[in-house]
């Protein structure tokens, strides 16, 4: 291994997909082990809901710990997790996977998505990656979620399809964005699986989580008993810039 790795690092010079620093070790992947590392997990108390960190007494106060704003609206999801913030290293390395097609990022990352969201992932019957619009998967050639999906451990089931492309979304503030993703999603063939299957919805980025909780409710209605979702990142608080909330 060592040798592969000379040769690589001097023949291509390949650099963090996420850093740009020179790789040492390229045979182990496009991402230095710096980045992995860097990668914190949202320091609890977490809500119960949605996955956003908490204020500490929060947690102390209310038996069932939920943010303002899963508190202000009722959601459909039953609980959510991420590895960590869409932030840093693992903004840049979703990033690297997305619009770089750098698929082999998705194993690792599913790996921290199993380690991270271990009780997210126990005891449910399958996974369900949220789907992108043909013309999107037709564009990019695969869905990342897809890719996370299939390695989570669980048989991931392609059960919904997405009916309306959103691309208009990212400009949207989040309140139009619940309207608009609305009737986005069906369910497939696959859909009939789900019946009284606890399902866990997997995606690369959870925004303002309009896309999870539209997906949450075609899957509720096709009988599934308990939705969770797991996503490789999520941005707290709702709030991103145009730029990172392209599906
Ligand atoms: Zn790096
Ligand atoms: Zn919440």
């Amino acid at each position: 291994m060592r040798i592969a790795d000379a040769i690589v690092s001097v023949v291509v010079a390949p650099r963090c997909a996420a850093c740009e620093a020179p790789l040492e070790q390229p045979t182990r992947g496009p991402v230095c082990p710096t980045c992995w590392e860097s990668i914190l997990p949202l320091t609890p108390p977490l809500c119960d809901r949605c996955g956003d960190p908490l204020p500490t007494w929060r947690a102390i106060s209310v038996p069932l710990a939920r943010c303002p704003r899963c508190r202000r609206a009722p959601r459909v999801i039953d609980r959510a997790r991420a590895i960590g913030a869409y932030d840093g290293a693992l903004r840049a390395i979703v990033h690297a996977m997305k619009y770089e097609r750098r698929r082999s990022l998705a194993r690792p990352l599913a790996d921290l998505m199993r380690a991270r969201g271990a009780d997210m992932l126990d005891a449910a019957s399958c996974t369900v990656p949220v789907p992108l619009h043909s013309s999107r998967l037709r564009e990019r050639g695969f869905n990342q979620a897809s890719d996370l999906a299939r390695r989570l451990g669980l048989p991931s089931i392609a059960a919904l399809k997405r009916i309306r492309a959103t691309a208009t979304q990212t400009a949207l503030p989040a309140a139009q964005r619940h309207r608009n993703v609305r009737d986005a999603f069906a369910l497939t063939r696959h859909g009939r699986a789900i019946d009284g299957a606890t399902v866990v919805l997997v995606d690369d980025v959870s925004t303002t989580g309009a896309t999870l909780e539209a997906c949450a409710r075609v899957l509720k209605r096709a009988g599934a008993i308990e939705v969770r979702a797991l996503t490789a990142a999520r941005v707290v608080g709702g709030k991103c810039d145009r730029s990172d909330s392209r599906s």
